[in-house]
């Protein structure tokens, strides 16, 4: 290996390489859509108002079906991991990129890539931000200086 290594790899790769999309099923087209749309959509328990993530039928808290989407794109870092050795060669020309768990605003927590990821910490703010790739669009986040979260 040569160069820089804490630097990303830019160079193109072979399609048969690139990411493949996600499994969109009945439960999560509204996230994927909202997404398409640059939008972060998230389902909120009509009973006990808790919000879930990933989308599924009931709610994992009170066992209620019936739910609401509301939209949220702001959040704080819970924990995080960067990633140095790709497990799929999909990835590999992306090495070192941080994955973070988000705790968004209004509750539910979900996982995506953080970029830049210089100065992660507990509670760092971030809002997310969509990148729009072959088909399907990606959810990342990215620090946010926007106002305190309550
Ligand atoms: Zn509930």
């Amino acid at each position: 290996m040569d160069g820089d290594v804490s630097a990303p790899r830019t160079e193109a790769i072979a399609p048969e390489l690139a990411p493949a999309g996600p499994a969109v099923d009945v439960d999560s087209a509204f996230f994927w859509e909202g997404l398409a749309k640059h939008r972060l959509l998230i389902l909120e328990c009509t009973a006990c108002r808790e919000r879930r993530f990933p989308p599924v039928p009931s709610c994992p808290y009170c066992g209620g079906v019936d739910s609401s989407v509301q939209e949220e794109t702001r959040g704080v870092i819970y924990s995080w991991v960067t990633v140095h050795r790709a497990l799929d060669p999909a990835f590999a020309h992306q090495v070192p990129y941080t994955l973070a768990t988000i705790d968004l605003r209004g509750g539910g927590r979900l996982v995506a890539r953080l970029e830049p990821a210089a100065g992660i910490a507990p509670d760092l703010q971030v809002v997310a931000k969509y990148v729009d790739q072959d088909g399907w669009t990606e959810l990342r986040f990215t620090p946010d200086p926007g106002p305190a979260i309550p």
